[in-house]
């Protein structure tokens, strides 16, 4: 049966990476990383995960610092805490938690944040970048990047091989597309409007799958051998556990584990990888930025 892809441990792994080099780059030249925040109203989910990516900063020495803005704040006011954080010269990492309230437009605030400090690889000259040949971007979107981030530190080759990516998001799928393409692999992406989605998926070498939808990607769509990313984050009715729900991926996860090689658990596969590359981005933007190598 597959080997699992623990995402726990190799990210893990990398926070302990990046501790040590925000260590070793304060104790050089005295600078120590810094990460801002932007969050525009009250969503609890949010709040949440605004709250984990300040704690996760903390624990490997990175500085965070946060701008609360009220639901009812104007565009105005969201540039101009970018304006602020852009300038200030402890703050190499700059972040808008998505979803903006609704009267705002996401590309005029994603477009203000400077690109040396973009370190969630939404602006659109960095997603441009990650789509044109022979161009880099400064800056990867994270749960993409903690993908590919797995399938390297489990030495899967990707260069030649077929790939799909089922989910075409901004956030996820698209940038994973992309990604697995510069990887020189052959991509064909599966969406909501795609004909025969498990005919096309089981020619894949490597699946990665960001849909939503739990236990769609069955057993019988997975080629014998293939290697499954699963990215879904699905909450399924579960009366056993004292929240009254589970977690599972888009992948029926024991059927996987028959036919792939190897497999993401959910939780514990791409979830906590997100993170440990927003710090991997934020602590790679200072030491550009400080010319530190
Ligand atoms: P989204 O809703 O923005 O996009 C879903 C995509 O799936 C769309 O492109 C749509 O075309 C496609 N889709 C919908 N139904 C489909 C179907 N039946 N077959 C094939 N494709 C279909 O979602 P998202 O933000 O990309 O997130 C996808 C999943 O990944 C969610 O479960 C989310 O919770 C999870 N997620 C996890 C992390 C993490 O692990 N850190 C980060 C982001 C998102």
């Amino acid at each position: 049966s597959a080997k699992v892809i623990d995402g726990k441990l190799v990210s893990k792994q990398i926070k302990d990476e990046v501790a040590e080099e925000v260590a070793r780059m304060k104790e050089a030249i005295g600078i120590v990383p810094g990460l801002a925040v932007i969050l525009v109203g009250s969503r609890k989910d949010s709040q949440t995960y605004v709250r984990s990516k300040k704690k996760a900063c903390e624990a490997v020495g990175i500085k965070s610092y946060e701008a609360n803005l009220p639901e009812d704040s104007t565009e105005e006011d969201v540039l101009k805490h970018i304006s602020a954080f852009n300038n200030d010269p402890s703050v190499h990492g700059i972040l808008v938690q998505l979803p903006l309230p609704r009267h705002m437009n996401e590309e005029t605030i994603l477009n203000a944040v400077s690109i040396e400090r973009d370190v969630d690889g939404f602006h659109p000259l960095n997603i441009g970048r990650l789509a044109m040949q022979g161009r880099y971007p400064l800056f990867v979107p994270c749960t993409p990047k903690g993908c590919m981030e797995l399938l390297h530190r489990y030495g899967v080759e990707i260069k030649g091989k077929r790939a799909v990516v089922i989910g075409r998001s901004n956030i996820v799928g698209m940038p994973a597309a992309l990604l697995l393409q510069k990887a020189n692999a052959t991509v064909s992406i599966v969406h909501s409007q795609t004909k025969n989605p498990e005919e096309i998926t089981r020619q894949a070498d490597i699946v990665i799958s960001a849909v939503g939808v739990a236990n769609l990607v069955r057993g019988s769509w997975i080629k014998p051998g293939a290697v499954v990313i699963d990215v879904g984050i699905n909450p399924v009715d579960d009366p056993e556990s004292p929240r009254g729900y589970r977690l599972v991926g888009d992948v029926c996860y024991e059927e996987a584990c028959e036919v792939a090689s190897a497999v993401t658990p959910v939780p514990g596969g791409v979830g906590p990888m997100t993170i440990a590359m927003l710090l991997s981005n934020t602590l790679e933007s200072a030491k550009r930025i400080h010319n530190f190598k």
